[in-house]
């Protein structure tokens, strides 16, 4: 069922496990996060960028197809329809079109505007009945053309995007989007335990969860954060399987060719991918 994602973002928390939002791009995508959700009986968050929202031709498009997805699959775990660094005009979109959920990263704008902003989207996204995430101190890397520098989170700043009510908070620690440099000094525990004990019961978000290692994530879960977001590993997954496929000629074999055969790999890696992380947040048979 499409929820909120605060009931489980919270419940997580005090769970002491995070759970896995992983970004969707289309149908298969889509399809085998649902499924792997549903058969480890996890909650699970469905991320969708602004780039991967006009790639499937609008939100209004990605909110009916998940709906309908979630009715046509029989899912029965908690499924979070979540705007991922969301301008302002894309967090307002998205809250028309029917998402569940939405982030607004205003991390790149001076923290005055920030907290305006962010004010003004909790009241909105709270009237309407759905979540939301913000940001404070960008995360390194480049995702959808937005390149963060990667700075740590200011602990004050997160108290003060925090109070405005927001339900979860993303907060900078030397994670990065995409792959990680062989040189990455690692996440930073000691801003993380500073803004968890600023922000108290809030989740914390962490971004970039591809390639952190697995004792670094434990870590940060029992730091108290409570969603971790994966994008890229899926992504590479999806790309490996498929390439090893035409490589090995499969596609000239018979009906190989036929769309539903060509993806099918691609569409199984993101499974293992999904499955993997589940298990290593510790959300698997917490619906
Ligand atoms: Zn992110």
């Amino acid at each position: 069922m499409l929820v909120t994602a605060k009931e489980m973002l919270d419940k997580a928390k005090a769970g002491h496990y995070a759970v896995g939002h992983f970004n969707i791009n289309n149908l298969e995508w889509t399809k085998s996060i649902l499924a792997v959700a549903q058969e480890l009986n996890s909650p699970v968050i469905l991320g969708v960028s602004e780039g991967a929202g006009k790639y499937m031709t609008g939100y209004k498009t990605v909110a009916a197809m998940v709906k309908a997805m979630i009715e046509e699959m029989g899912i029965t775990v908690p499924v979070a329809l979540h705007l991922d660094h969301g301008s302002y005009e894309g967090c307002k979109k998205c809250i028309e079109a029917g998402f569940s959920s939405i982030m607004f990263d205003g991390s790149h704008l001076p923290i005055e505007e920030n907290i305006e902003k962010t004010k003004e989207l909790v009241k909105l996204a709270h009237e309407n009945g759905m979540s939301i995430e913000a940001e404070v101190g960008s995360i390194g890397g480049e995702e959808d053309g937005i390149i963060g520098a990667g700075e740590f989170a200011d602990p004050e700043e997160c108290k003060k995007i925090a109070d405005l009510g927001v339900d979860f908070l993303a907060a900078g620690i030397g994670n990065i989007h995409g792959k990680y440099p062989a040189n990455w000094p690692g996440l930073n525990f000691d801003v993380l335990a500073k803004v968890q004990e600023k922000t108290g019961t809030l989740p914390l978000v962490l971004h970039g969860g591809t390639g952190i290692p697995a004792d670094m994530i434990k870590k940060a879960i029992t730091l108290g954060v409570s969603k971790i977001n994966v994008n890229t590993e899926c992504q590479l997954a999806f790309a490996d399987a498929t390439r090893k496929y035409i490589e090995a000629g499969k596609d000239l074999e018979g009906k190989g060719f036929d769309p539903r055969k060509l993806l099918a790999p691609g569409a199984e890696a993101i499974k293992d991918t999904v499955r993997e992380k589940i298990e290593l947040f510790g959300s698997a048979n917490k619906a």
